[in-house]
């Protein structure tokens, strides 16, 4: 068999590589230079697959952004020798790590896929292998010398999505992920049918990894009838630089005096605030209503349709660049890496 193509696979852990130890029948992680003996259809991809594997492999609640960068690391060693990059990762925070992932990797122009399961490799009824033998097509899908889908994404169940749009919304179905503000990359069905449209196009420029990100911020999600007092102890934490503010709806947050002036006096010290809904779909549009007027007026920003999971992202790569306020601020407010539509274009609906 001719092998035309060449693929990472780098396992950081989770749910997906766990198979039964035939000794002990319990669940354990797979060793991945066996894994032609795991998956046998593996061998009749015309894909060679080699695989890094984390150690020790990492229940992705443990997963920080340290572990991002050696991912990256990891693809940035390796770039020029494969085609694409398949990485094994828990469900539980993969869309912060595929935010994260975009970011930290610019000019990205060959396929990073991140994919997991909701049951090991080693059940019966796994849905890792599905997803595994997927993500490889996917990964390595090329036009010509041309990546299909040279961006991060996530591959699960039938849809591939922007990594830095997806966000789990479900803890048990196996369609566990969902892009409710942009269209999915792919539909995985008897044929894997791409959406060109709106897969990022390369640019053909040399890859450079950011490896300083800054986790000096919050998530703050309002509720009705939050204390002050817990507002101003998040509001005064030493060394914060950002607030991902979870509000209501298209923007919107009480209009009690104390808070706006907390948020007020914070942003004066120089904390960036970013308004993000709370809301799975639709885009934060501060001035539609009177409670997101003031919001407006003392400096916070729009997040418009990000996801929490990429502002957070977002914020960390950019608190970690060496920028001014203002570059930060413009930075901000327009998409990077697709991760958010500004205004009212098209998002896909
Ligand atoms: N707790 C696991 C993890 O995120 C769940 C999974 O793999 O899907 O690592």
């Amino acid at each position: 068999m001719v092998f035309s193509r060449s693929i990472l696979l780098i396992n950081t852990g989770g749910t997906i590589g766990m198979v039964k130890d035939a000794a002990t029948g319990a669940l354990r992680p797979v060793d991945f230079v066996h894994l032609y003996e795991q998956i046998p259809v593996l061998k009749k991809m015309p894909v060679t697959i080699d695989s890094y594997t984390f150690n020790p492999l990492i229940d992705s609640s443990n997963m920080h952004p340290g572990n991002w960068i050696r991912v990256a690391e990891v693809i940035e060693e390796n770039y020029e020798k494969y085609d694409g990059f398949v990485i094994l990762h828990g469900s539980d925070t993969m869309a912060y790590s595929a935010s994260g992932l975009s970011f930290i990797l610019e000019n990205l122009n060959k396929p990073v896929v991140l994919t997991g399961a909701q049951l090991p490799l080693g059940k019966v009824r796994s849905d890792g292998r599905e997803n595994l033998v997927t993500s490889i097509e996917i990964a390595s899908a090329y036009e010509e010398e041309t990546a299909v889908v040279p961006e991060v994404a996530i591959c699960f169940e039938n849809l591939l999505l922007r990594g830095n749009r997806t966000h789990k919304y479900n803890a048990e179905h196996f369609n566990a992920f969902h892009s409710f503000n942009y269209p999915a990359l792919a539909n995985v069905g008897l044929h894997i049918r791409y959406h060109t449209n709106y897969i990022q196009k390369p640019n053909f420029k040399a890859l450079k990894v950011h490896k300083k990100l800054d986790t000096n911020l919050v998530i703050l999600k309002l509720f009705p009838g939050m204390a002050r007092q817990a507002v101003e102890a998040i509001l005064n934490i030493q060394g914060l630089k950002a607030v991902v503010l979870e509000t209501f709806g298209t923007g919107n947050a009480p209009t009690d005096e104390w808070l706006l002036s907390g948020l007020k006096a914070a942003i004066n010290r120089g904390v960036i605030v970013m308004n993000v809904t709370q809301c799975n779909g639709g885009s934060v549009l501060m001035g539609k209503y009177h409670t997101s007027v003031g919001l407006q007026q003392i400096g916070v920003i729009s997040g418009y349709d990000i996801t929490t999971e990429s502002a957070v992202a977002k914020l960390m790569y950019l608190l970690g660049e060496d920028l001014t306020r203002d570059e930060m601020m413009l930075l901000l407010q327009i998409p990077l890496r697709g991760e958010m539509t500004v205004g009212d274009e098209d998002r896909g609906k």
